[in-house]
């Protein structure tokens, strides 16, 4: 999958794309990406990006030609585009497998109040928010989306991984332990020593249904009406 990254801060993207397992993920060639500056496509001698925006108000609004030029060099309108913008729609692991489809992604980074409206009109495909609260720049967001994405993608990390994680059938995940047994006074839960595998999958499951329960009550609802509705069923 490639990942192109249209920002006027790339050092945060180009160090993200060197670390950990994406750069091993690049180095095998699962992901490819390029990051492009938007700078670079500003026309005047100051190359600015930004401008006052029209009907007054706080902040600056990152500029269309600029962008829209960064777009054109990287053939935007035949690829699948999207802001990160906290007016989107909420990222779900749905949006993600969604994404996953395309087998590259535009991504514009925004900054200050966010980016000129017929950039929008003209280019994106799809608005995407991270969370319901707002950061300053787009790049962590564009980040967000590109390492929810990627991690799916084969051989990345192993398909075990991918099915034990916290909403993958509605619930959150259980705790883990590894050594040492005791730590300040703490220690592992017996039913994990024990090898009764069996048990520990029920233990597990207990644990994922009380926690749930407790910090995510709507994910919990949720899932408690689509199994009684399984149950129903059968
Ligand atoms: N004026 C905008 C608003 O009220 O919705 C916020 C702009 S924010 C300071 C600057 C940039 O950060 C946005 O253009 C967007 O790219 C990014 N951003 C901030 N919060 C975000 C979020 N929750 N989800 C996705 N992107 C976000």
């Amino acid at each position: 999958m490639k990942f192109t990254l249209l920002t006027l801060f790339p050092e945060p993207i180009e160090a993200y794309f060197a670390s950990s397992i994406m750069a091993r993920a690049v180095q095998k060639g699962l992901v490819d990406y390029r990051c492009v500056n938007i700078r670079d496509f500003a026309a005047d001698a100051h190359r600015t990006c930004d401008d006052a925006p029209y009907g007054g108000g706080a902040g600056m609004v990152l500029k269309a030609e600029p962008l829209a030029a960064a777009l054109d060099s990287v053939a935007a309108d035949s690829r699948h585009t999207v802001y990160p913008t906290p007016s989107g729609s909420p990222l779900s692991t749905a949006l993600i497998e969604r994404l996953c489809g395309h087998n590259e992604l535009v991504l514009i980074c925004g900054r200050y109040e966010g980016i000129d409206q017929r950039i929008i009109d003209l280019y994106v495909d799809d608005e995407v928010s991270i969370g319901d609260y707002v950061l300053s720049s787009g790049e962590l967001a564009a980040l967000v989306i590109v390492d929810a994405l990627y991690r799916h993608l084969d051989g990345v990390i192993t398909r075990e991984s991918l099915e034990e994680e916290s909403f993958q059938d509605g619930l959150l995940e259980y705790p883990h332990y590894t050594r040492p047994e005791v730590f300040r006074c703490r220690e592992v839960p017996p039913i994990l020593l024990s090898g009764h595998h069996e048990r520990i999958r029920e233990w597990r499951m207990q644990q994922r249904i009380e926690k749930t329960r407790r910090v995510r009550p709507d994910l919990y609802e949720a899932w408690q009406s689509r199994t009684a509705g399984d149950e129903h069923k059968e």
